[in-house]
């Protein structure tokens, strides 16, 4: 369905997608598109173009060519009213050292206008109870983990309720209990209504979360559906999605190439 902006009732759409950086060219024409309430998943092997992806589709990068809509809107020509409706975590999350975690989310929700108050207060304490922060209110970020930075990076994208998240590979560097805290959280979104499209390696986190996934392979999709319609897609009728993603993002296979590393 086409919207009045010219773009269609997808929460995420990438369309056409291409970023080149001088003589490589990261992202080659991807698109896809993820509906509301869906959790979608990214999956690619290292440099395969993912965060280039999330990052055009956020506004944060310009495609060289393509456009990237939020909620139908084009991000680059609305960009506020596209950023408005997401919030993006990316995989070095974006915090401020010398900023407590509750300064941080304060800050956070100053730049988008939330007012202020015993609503703000709560909803604040709630985050940062529920992930696990609160005991270390008083300290800066600077002295965080690299998980306590993932999980107040992820606060202060849910402090303001978007009901588009970008997240760059969310459970990395997390623990066993606050990944599946994280989980639980996104699947609980997703079923209110909160689009949710991640990128993730760990095959585990897709295979249990997301309906549906894009396999990305050296700037191109190469697959693109359910867990079912991959494996129709790769031929490969009772396969996990580890088997489907090396079928697919076919390399040199790594046993041949220990053998010839053990060799020499
Ligand atoms: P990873 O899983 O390792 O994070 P990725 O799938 O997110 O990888 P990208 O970071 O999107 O991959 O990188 C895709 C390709 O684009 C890689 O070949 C990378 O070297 C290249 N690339 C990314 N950013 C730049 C840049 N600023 N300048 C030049 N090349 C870049």
């Amino acid at each position: 369905m086409t919207t009045a902006q010219g773009g269609t009732s997808a929460a995420v759409e990438a369309r056409q997608l291409v970023k080149r950086y001088g003589v490589v060219t990261a992202v080659d024409g991807v698109s896809f598109q993820a509906t509301r309430g869906e959790i979608f998943g990214f999956l690619g092997a290292n440099g395969a173009g993912k965060t280039t992806t999330l990052r055009m589709l956020c506004g944060l990068l310009r495609p060289t060519s393509g456009m990237a809509l939020i909620d139908g809107i084009d991000i680059q020509a609305d960009p506020l009213a596209a950023k408005a409706r997401l919030g993006y975590l990316d995989e070095e999350p974006f915090v401020h050292p010398h900023l407590t975690g509750r300064e941080f989310l304060n800050f956070v929700a100053d730049l988008y206008r939330m007012p202020r108050g015993q609503q703000r207060e709560q909803r604040m304490a709630r985050l940062l109870s529920l992930f696990d922060l609160a005991q270390k209110d008083g300290e800066l970020i600077g002295g965080y983990s690299h998980g306590m930075r993932q999980k107040i990076g992820l606060a202060s994208l849910l402090i303001r309720e978007p009901s588009v998240l970008l997240l760059d590979e969310p459970t990395n560097g997390l623990d066993p209990r606050s990944a599946r805290l994280v989980k639980d959280l996104l699947e609980e979104l997703a079923a209110r209504g909160t689009t949710v499209l991640l990128s993730t390696h760990i095959l585990e986190v897709a295979q249990a979360l997301c309906r549906r996934v894009a396999i990305i392979d050296r700037g191109h999709i190469v697959a693109i559906g359910t867990m079912d319609e991959l494996r129709v897609q790769a031929g490969s009728e009772g396969a996990n999605l580890e088997d489907l993603f090396l079928k697919l993002t076919a390399g040199p296979e790594s046993r041949e190439m220990i053998e010839r590393l053990l060799e020499s």
